[in-house]
């Protein structure tokens, strides 16, 4: 195993002391006590992060406050374009550095960091730069009848809403960060992050970078600690709107708190039981690269991986097969070893949940391959492949979160539809076939904020993406953003 050497830089951030980063300046003193940062990969402690306290709360609701009355607003939005643009530039100068954080933190394999997480922050942030110059409103005709002969005219502005709260789940910390903060900033709103108590150093550094760049004071403020953090911060009076991303639970009771505090706005951005429907056409050698990628990338912890994988009965075998011995033969193993491509799970808390699911197969499942532990250190499990032939099968119903995979036959197009809306989620889902002609007639058919025709979970920023059904409210990417981070003011004028 050759693991790569860790930058000088990455070893000097570990060993500072790290905590909130509030108007431009790291915060790391305080009552709120501080949490050791685990790497998944070893279980041993590489950092320890000071938690925010309420009053520091507080006190990056108040900068960012400022900063979206004062500093940001008198930028220009051409300057906020040039603004992320240079941070954009400074994640790509600093990607190895970032990479290496997030292979820590995260147990993400090296290559994923660097070529999915950072390679992509920078795509997503330069694409939000692009919109700072064209957001606009419409101008109007009215419709009334004049009375006495006086005319009208009417014009929409679109406003940024103000002060933004960022909740960040663990699995893609700066990606996520940077989605949440590139929408914010482009439309001339100001925003608190927070990440997850998990993994919050590539966003750390990311401030870092922001400040030596030339971003004003308490344009991105960071509150670092678990969910207390987040639920001040949603139920903060001075926060306008709530930009969230995690599991549907914390999303329901996100979503009401916002509403209770003060109808602040509120998206959401949850998690999904996303399926994979394969037709009888299929060339299975051609695509299992494509399913291994979508499906086990950094373990299976993408919210619109597919979990479930409908095959059509005629190609199941073969597919099941294949698709076992592909997974059989990852290389498990330390995320810093560059040709590693399945490392370890997050978290200790998701690596339980995962070994709790492992006890649960059988029960009318086969499986195909995996459903262990690695064993040793670290929150290593093996990709897994279940079939059954139960539509309500635990592994058909229930979102893992995890490599695990289950795979299902059918045999018409109806009762293929009918899976693929059996779920209250309704977050991405893919259909893999030669034939565009049935793809196209049943893609209306099929209750998902995406559908993918084969490929599945592409992210790109000019396509909008989001959760219909329990998988979320509101869309991000696009222009879609824009109605999100905005309020419509119309202005009439009479002469
Ligand atoms: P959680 O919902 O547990 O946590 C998400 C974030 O919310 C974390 O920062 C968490 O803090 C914080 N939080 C926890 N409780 C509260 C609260 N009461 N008020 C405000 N914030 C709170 O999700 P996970 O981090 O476990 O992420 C996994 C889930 O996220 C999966 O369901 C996945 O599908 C979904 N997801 C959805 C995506 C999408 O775009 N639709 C993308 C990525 C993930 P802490 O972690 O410190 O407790």
């Amino acid at each position: 195993m050759t693991e790569v050497a860790l930058l000088d830089s990455v070893v000097t951030f570990l060993s500072k002391p790290l905590g909130s980063f509030i108007d431009g300046a790291a915060v790391v003193d305080g009552q709120a006590g501080a949490i050791d940062i685990i790497n998944p990969a070893t279980e041993q402690v590489i950092a320890r992060v000071q938690q925010a306290s309420a009053s520091q709360v507080d006190a990056a609701v108040a900068a960012a406050s400022r900063a979206f009355q004062g500093s940001w607003a008198q930028t220009s939005p051409y300057l906020r374009g040039v603004l992320l643009n240079k941070l954009a530039d400074a994640i790509e100068a600093h990607g190895e550095e970032l990479a290496q954080l997030e292979a820590l933190n995260s147990g993400k394999a090296i290559n994923v960091a660097r070529g999915l997480e950072v390679a992509q922050s920078v795509i997503f942030l330069r694409y939000f730069a692009g919109w700072t110059t064209k957001i606009n409103g419409e101008s109007i005709t009215p419709s009334l009848p004049s009375m006495a002969g006086e005319h009208y005219t009417a014009f929409t502005r679109r406003e940024p809403v103000g002060v933004v709260a960022g909740i960040v789940p663990w699995n893609f910390p700066l990606l996520i960060a940077v989605w949440k903060l590139g929408s914010a900033l482009a439309t001339g709103c100001t925003i608190v992050l927070k990440p997850s108590e998990f993994s919050p150093l590539s966003l750390l550094r990311l401030v870092e970078l922001a400040k030596e760049v030339g971003l004003p004071n308490g344009a991105i403020n960071v509150v670092t600690g678990a969910g207390q953090v987040g639920q001040q911060l949603t139920e903060h009076a001075a926060v306008r709107k709530v930009s969230f991303t995690g599991s549907v639970p914390t999303g329901i009771a996100v979503g009401a708190a916002a509403m209770k505090s003060k109808l602040t706005r509120v998206t959401l951005e949850l998690g999904g039981k996303n399926p994979a429907a394969l037709l009888a056409d299929v060339n299975i050698d051609e695509i299992i690269p494509g399913l291994l990628m979508t499906a086990f990338t950094h373990q299976g912890q993408i919210c619109a991986s597919p979990e479930r994988i409908y095959v059509h009965r005629s190609r199941i075998d073969e597919l099941s097969e294949k698709l076992g011995a592909a997974l059989a033969s990852l290389k498990i193993g330390s995320p810093l070893d560059e040709s590693v491509q399945f490392g370890p799970l997050a978290n200790k808390a998701h690596y339980d949940k995962i070994v709790g699911y492992f006890a649960r197969m059988g029960e009318g499942n086969q499986v195909v391959t995996g459903g262990k532990t690695v064993g040793g250190k670290g929150y290593f499990v093996q990709p897994t492949l279940l079939r059954t032939t139960t539509p309500d099968d635990l592994f058909l119903t229930e979102e893992t979160f995890g490599p695990i995979v289950c795979l299902m036959p059918f045999d018409t197009d109806e009762e293929l539809l009918e899976l693929l809306n059996d779920t209250p989620y309704g977050l991405g889902a893919s259909l893999w076939t030669n034939d565009l002609s049935k793809a196209l007639r049943m893609i209306p058919r099929i209750e998902s904020g995406t559908v993918w025709v084969n490929m599945h979970t592409f992210l790109d920023p000019a396509v909008p993406f989001g959760g219909s059904k329990s998988s979320g409210i509101g869309r991000e990417f696009g222009s879609a953003f824009i109605e999100a981070f905005t309020e419509l003011k119309s202005v009439m004028i009479r002469y």
